[in-house]
């Protein structure tokens, strides 16, 4: 029989070459130095490389993926209150452009009737007072709208939750 080859030697060494093959080149092995030889360091390679371990993960790996994930859950709560924040504002804004839509309609109305241009001129004053309470009734009047909406829409949410 020829010499092993290095792979033959080293399926013999990590014991994947068994059977007859195995046991001859087992015998091969014990006959010849050459072979004996590059046998032994095989297997003294193949007991090394199994007695090696994977490499231990940092001991603040966990602490800095838990830190990672308070981090995001921070942004998701902060763009939720940012959200939160953008429904008074949208309101505000209703608000605002209710009233200035009111106070330009009161103008025209006004502008339009020249008898009334001059009542306008006297009651100005009286009219720039009483921006601030129009305002604020249509302000009233959206809540007032919100609330009727918010009323109609709750049965149907009492009951998707009762549902699950
Ligand atoms: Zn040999």
């Amino acid at each position: 029989m020829s010499h092993l080859t290095d792979t033959q030697l080293q399926s013999l060494a990590d014991g994947t070459l068994r059977g007859p093959e195995g046991l001859a080149a087992r015998e091969h092995c014990e006959a010849c130095a050459g072979c004996g030889a590059s046998l032994t360091l095989y297997s003294a390679l193949v007991g090394r490389l199994s007695a090696l371990k994977d490499p231990e993960p940092p001991a603040d790996f966990t602490a800095t993926v838990l830190a990672a994930l308070e981090v995001r859950e921070a942004h998701l709560v902060t763009r939720r209150h940012t959200l939160l924040a953008a429904i008074p504002a949208l309101a505000l804004a209703l608000f605002a452009i209710i009233g200035w839509a009111l106070n330009t309609q009161v103008n025209r109305l006004i502008e339009g009737v020249s008898v009334a241009r001059t009542v306008w001129v006297a009651v100005g004053p009286v009219f720039a007072a009483i921006r601030l309470p129009l305002g604020i009734g249509a302000f009233l009047f959206l809540a007032v709208v919100l609330t009727a909406l918010s009323r109609t829409l709750k049965p149907a949410y009492a009951r998707v939750t009762a549902g699950s």
